[in-house]
């Protein structure tokens, strides 16, 4: 019998640099790049990233497809998230500030993260406006 495997994470939709980003940081931040089973690029409308703990124990990884034409708020927000990974904690407390200020500048990632909310924002905004067209 034979077992072919794919893909360790679905790549579907995924760019090769995001993936090479999230290894990278996996490598830094010392999370198994094969506990992360998927990467998931949407445009959402309220995160720019986000985790999602998998029922067989593995992660899958959310980003924010928007955020994608700034590769600095994208490591900002593969570096947050892998740091939850890391933790294996969903929470934003001080252990979890210490641990992703030694990734990232603090202050370089309060700008990232203002960047990123005004990204997410101004979409958000303008489907409301579609919406109210229709
Ligand atoms: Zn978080």
């Amino acid at each position: 019998m034979f077992i072919v495997t794919i893909a360790a994470v679905c790549i579907i939709g995924t760019p090769r640099w995001l993936i090479e980003e999230v290894k990278r940081w996996c490598n830094n931040i010392g999370v198994d790049f094969r506990s992360i089973k998927k990467i998931e690029v949407k445009p959402y409308v309220k995160f720019g990233g986000k985790t999602v703990i998998l029922p067989n124990g593995g992660f899958m990884l959310r980003i924010n497809e928007l955020l994608l034409k700034d590769r600095d708020v994208v490591r900002a927000v593969v570096i947050h998230e892998l740091v939850h990974m890391r933790l294996k904690s969903r929470w934003h407390n001080d252990k979890f500030y210490s641990m992703l200020f030694t990734y990232i500048d603090e202050e370089e990632y309060w700008r990232l993260y203002e960047r990123m909310n005004e990204i997410v924002a101004d979409h958000l905004i303008q489907r409301l406006r579609q919406q109210r067209r229709r």
